[in-house]
């Protein structure tokens, strides 16, 4: 594909592309310019049905292949990636409006390193040692595939959300139907694309692309469906969960992350790590940190400081290197952005930076300045509800217990940093924040070896490292008698007495 435009189809089944056969045509928009990249019929239930089948047909070979056969072709597809990473990357910020440094540096290396890894880890799907548990019998545990999975992925990094799902998957054996978001499909279609020119075969990968209620609902709850992984809003996540009730289920949900200062914290640090970390994809990021507490003594300075730093912070054109900062997704997402602020500022909070969308050039576009708020409750919506743009919110506290219980006083539990020099501080706040990752002195970094996903609200399973393999098999336990004997001593329990 060019990277000016997209000619394909978006529908991507049994190694190849196909029109949708929907009446609904999907537009694909650039956020920044408002430039249609490309347009499409949308997948109706019929298109789902028959990647599931694709999947289906396809799952006994894949799932019988041995391990070195599946390594071999997942190491051939973090090739593929590497040899088209520039057109990912410019796809990938066209489509959601990110600034290029960060498609070009974060999306796709991270993408393609998590191919890499799970092309070294289906070699070593582990189960526990196979022993004697009881006297008359070996037990050893097969790790099995489940068969073909049906995932639903988000807009924000399309790519990472899409290998996210893919991988763990297709490593353990299954075969996969993703459907990304309708708005940002490209960068999935062009991944299950080199999984062709990596000759995994047809079927194992296969893209549906269209709505959440039609092309999504259809996925979700299609009987030939065993598993289905969501990544997404925990609203939409709910409904899912009970659209796919009786199937396994993987659920990767929204965030409120905290961001915990104590008073011997290095100031420089948290400050730059604040604005980084809340700012990071203009904001619309699950672990983004949304909500800084700081311990009072710090408090003045961490605003001023905080402020001073997000008005260098550069809005412009994503494809430009110097952008720090592109627009949200579309213009509804920077309305719902805007009136958290505007109600937040109605009830009396003081806004000490942004606020507002830019004017000038920035005009037409979903832009939202960097936005820093402080004198709001706890218990207000701003404080207590997933956001989902570059929005800051401020508030002190006084003692050790008081910041950590506020930390954890929201629905969300994805994420969560808490920075400090002291060793002890560090450990309880480890132990105490309610989040399936925390963060010391840091906020936001990932790493594939390690694994991804929330408590509470945010979610249940895990994607990136081994432990996504908990979530794509099934554990076998197998007992054998070692024995030999007819007469078992514990049938006496159900006939007879205990065998002279
Ligand atoms: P969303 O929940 O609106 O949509 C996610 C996907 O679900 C899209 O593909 C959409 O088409 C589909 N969908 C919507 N309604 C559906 C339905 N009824 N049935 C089936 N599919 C349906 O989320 P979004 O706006 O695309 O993404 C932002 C959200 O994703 C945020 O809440 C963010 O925190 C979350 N997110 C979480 C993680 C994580 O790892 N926990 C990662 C990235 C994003």
């Amino acid at each position: 594909m060019s990277t000016t435009s997209w000619t394909e189809p978006a529908q991507f089944i049994g190694g190849r592309y196909q029109d949708g056969s929907g009446t609904e045509q999907l537009v694909v928009a650039e956020p920044a310019s408002g430039a249609t990249l490309t347009s499409f019929p949308a997948a109706t239930a019929e298109d789902v049905d028959r990647a599931v089948h694709a999947a289906r047909l396809a799952f006994p070979q894949w799932a019988g292949a041995g391990p070195a056969e599946r390594a071999g072709a997942i190491g051939r597809l973090a090739t593929e990636l590497h040899h088209v990473a520039e057109e990912l990357a410019v796809t990938e910020t066209r489509q959601a409006g990110k600034p290029i440094k960060l498609s070009r540096e974060f999306d796709v290396p991270g993408s393609i390193d998590n191919v890499a890894f799970f092309a070294a880890t289906a070699r070593h799907l582990e189960g526990k040692a196979a022993g004697e548990y009881s006297p008359d019998h070996t037990s050893s545990i097969r790790r099995e595939p489940i068969g073909v999975v049906g995932s639903i992925a988000p807009w924000n990094y399309p790519l990472q959300m899409a290998v996210w799902k893919i991988l763990p998957a297709i490593a353990a054996g299954n075969t996969i139907v993703l459907k990304p978001s309708e708005l940002t499909p490209l960068t999935s279609l062009m991944l299950a694309e080199a999984a062709t020119r990596a000759d995994i075969p047809a079927g194992v990968v296969n893209i549906v692309t269209g709505p959440g209620l039609t092309a999504g609902q259809a996925l979700v709850s299609h009987d030939d469906v065993d598993m289905v992984s969501f990544t997404g809003s925990t609203q939409v996540g709910l409904s899912i969960a009970r659209a796919a009730a009786g199937k396994r289920l993987h659920l990767e949900l929204g965030g409120k992350a905290p961001f915990l200062v104590f008073d011997d914290a290095d100031l420089e640090a948290a400050v730059h790590g604040a604005v980084a970390g809340a700012l990071i994809n203009t904001g619309q990021d699950c672990t983004a940190a949304t909500r800084a507490y700081i311990q009072r003594p710090l408090f003045e300075q961490f605003l001023s400081h905080t402020a001073d730093l997000m008005a260098s912070v550069r809005l412009g054109d994503p494809l430009d290197p110097g952008t720090d900062q592109g627009p949200l997704i579309h213009a509804a997402q920077q309305q719902r952005v805007a009136g958290f602020v505007d109600r937040a500022r109605a009830a009396g909070a003081k806004i000490l930076h942004g606020g507002s969308a830019p004017g000038g050039h920035l005009a037409h576009a979903p832009y939202y300045r960097p936005t820093l708020v402080t004198g709001v409750p706890q218990d207000s919506e701003i404080v207590q509800s997933e956001i989902f743009g570059p929005v800051l919110v401020v508030l002190p506290f006084d003692t050790d217990e008081e910041g950590l219980a506020l930390a954890n006083d929201t629905p969300y539990g994805l994420a969560a940093s808490a920075w400090t020099t002291d060793v002890y501080r560090a450990q309880l706040a480890t132990r105490e924040l309610q989040a399936g990752c925390v963060w010391i002195n840091d906020h936001v970094p990932i790493i594939s070896e390690m694994p991804h996903g929330g408590y509470k609200a945010s979610g249940y399973g895990k994607d990136m490292s081994t432990y996504a393999f908990d979530e794509y098999t099934n554990v076998k336990h197998v007992m054998s008698d070692i024995t030999g004997t007819a007469r078992k001593d514990w049938h006496r329990t159900v006939f007879g007495d205990r065998p002279s």
